[in-house]
């Protein structure tokens, strides 16, 4: 029987990559312009699908391995996030990140440590600079006492886990950040913080000999035969014996997973470079990581690149079942961003933001990723709910290994999770959960 099963629609990233545009610029792209058959197809390439052919090419490096990639490497997702690879449970949907329970956590964070291991390999071979991959921890940022309640909540919950973390007071973190609008941190060592447009350049250069990467190549429709499938791409096709499906969201644009994805998109701002004047008014350290101590509130880093120091402002989460944002939305978040950097860095009035930009992320109801083996010969390795830098690299690590029937710690911990839940009927769900997460956003305060 034929299985068919069309893309109803394609990727579209709103507004420009800005850590992809602070790089040199990329070569130009290899496209599929011709009919290929290989053993692996890989669609997608962020961390699922990168990792994936990566892994496949390490257990077997005879397989011949394609990868097909809608846009360009580092413009979607993948290269336009905070660049947060978190060790830690970090639940977005709950008030202070804890997760289900020590032991859910305990493994999870074995799990996420041993996806940053697979990353920190990847970024020694592609020659990445300490700037870019930097193990260097991040802190929770509290600016309310709602927020503080939330660190030392999430601090005890550290404890049980036997997981290190140091509470920092108000001046520790003027000391750091050069404002006075924090009233603690929690600093926890085993976060990595990636130039994430860098880290996913590098990685496509070191995927293996026998994986070939064919950028603005968009799969538009996929057909399972007896013991193949066949991958439409514009005019060209590509035969494979089996396929990894690494599009997050985009499952559910070829039918999978319908009504069980919540399709989010959220929204940063990244400031021009420093001028002498405005670094020497902040004051504070060269770099620094924060994640806002409500989920809702908004991350900030301060970044040192070669195209100078800069800060970047990320908050604001919508619901967009259609996975497109207008300029409506962009400009509201735009405006939350200058509201929440003129709030925490008044010293910097005259600096302005150079890049604003959006990127979607997939959740399902009750935290789950959609992975596993959907139809013969077709492997999952999406809805990384809002935390695929490390998660999605863990999941195309085990989609790899699942599709070669490998063993390995990542297809172990993975293989019995539970499916995404059916979501409500999609009215309650869209309209519902975008008025909650304004609800929560204007409850977190000064957080956001
Ligand atoms: C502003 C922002 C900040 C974020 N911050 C963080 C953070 O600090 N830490 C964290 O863990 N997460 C963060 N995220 C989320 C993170 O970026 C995503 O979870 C992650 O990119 C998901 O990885 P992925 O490989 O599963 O999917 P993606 O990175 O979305 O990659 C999927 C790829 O599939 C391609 N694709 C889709 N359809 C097709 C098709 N038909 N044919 C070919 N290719 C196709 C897309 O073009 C895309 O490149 C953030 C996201 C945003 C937008």
């Amino acid at each position: 029987m034929t299985r068919l099963f069309r893309a109803r629609r394609l990727p579209e990233q709103p507004g420009p990559a800005a850590w992809n545009a602070l790089l040199p610029p990329a070569p130009a792209a290899g496209r599929l312009d011709q009919d290929i058959t290989v053993d692996i197809a890989v669609i997608g390439a962020g961390f699922a699908g990168l990792s994936a052919a990566r892994r496949l090419a390490q257990i077997d490096p005879a397989a011949r391995v394609a990868v097909l990639e809608a846009g360009r490497v580092a413009e979607g997702p993948a290269g336009r996030n905070s660049g947060f690879m978190i060790d830690l449970p970090h639940d977005l949907s709950s008030s202070d990140y804890a997760g289900q329970g020590a032991d859910d956590d305990a493994a999870q964070i074995a799990l996420n440590r041993h996806a940053i291991a697979f990353a920190a390999q990847a970024a020694q071979e592609s020659g990445l600079t300490p700037d870019e991959f930097d193990p260097c921890g991040k802190i929770n940022a509290a600016a309310t006492e709602a927020g503080h309640h939330h660190n030392l909540a999430y601090a005890r919950h550290l404890q049980r886990l036997d997981e290190t973390c140091t509470l920092l007071d108000d001046d520790r973190m003027r000391d750091l950040t050069g404002t006075d609008y924090y009233r603690s941190g929690l600093f926890t060592p085993g976060t990595v913080m990636l130039q994430p447009a860098a880290y996913i350049r590098g990685l496509s250069q070191v995927l293996g000999a026998n994986v070939t990467l064919y950028e603005q190549s968009p799969v538009d429709a996929l057909t399972g035969g007896s013991d193949h499938w066949i991958l439409q791409c514009g005019p060209a096709k590509v035969t494979a014996a089996k396929v990894i499906l690494a599009t997050n969201g985009h499952a559910e644009s070829f039918g999978f997973f319908a009504g069980r994805l919540i399709h989010v998109f959220t929204y940063a701002s990244m400031t021009e470079p420093l001028d002498g004047n405005a670094m020497e008014a902040l004051g504070g350290a060269g770099k620094w990581a924060l994640t806002p101590a409500d989920p809702m509130g908004s991350t900030l880093r301060r970044i040192s690149t070669a195209q100078g120091d800069r800060i970047l402002i990320r908050s604001r989460f919508t619901c967009n079942p259609s996975m497109r944002v207008g300029r409506g939305l962009m400009a509201s978040a735009g405006r939350s961003h200058d509201r929440g950097f003129r709030a925490r860095f008044p010293m910097l009035d005259g600096v302005a933001m150079q890049y604003r930009w959006a990127g979607q992320l997939c959740m399902s109801w009750n935290g789950v990723p959609a992975f596993g083996e959907i139809e013969d010969g077709l492997y999952a390795a999406c809805c990384q709910n809002g935390l695929g830098v490390a998660k999605g690299t863990l999941s195309g690590i085990a989609a790899a290994e699942l599709a070669l029937g490998a063993d390995g710690m990542a297809v172990e911990g993975m293989s019995n999770c539970a499916a995404p839940r059916r979501l409500p009927p999609a009215v309650l769900t869209w309209a519902g959960a975008n008025l909650l997460m304004r609800w929560k956003e204007w409850r977190s305060g000064r957080e956001c």
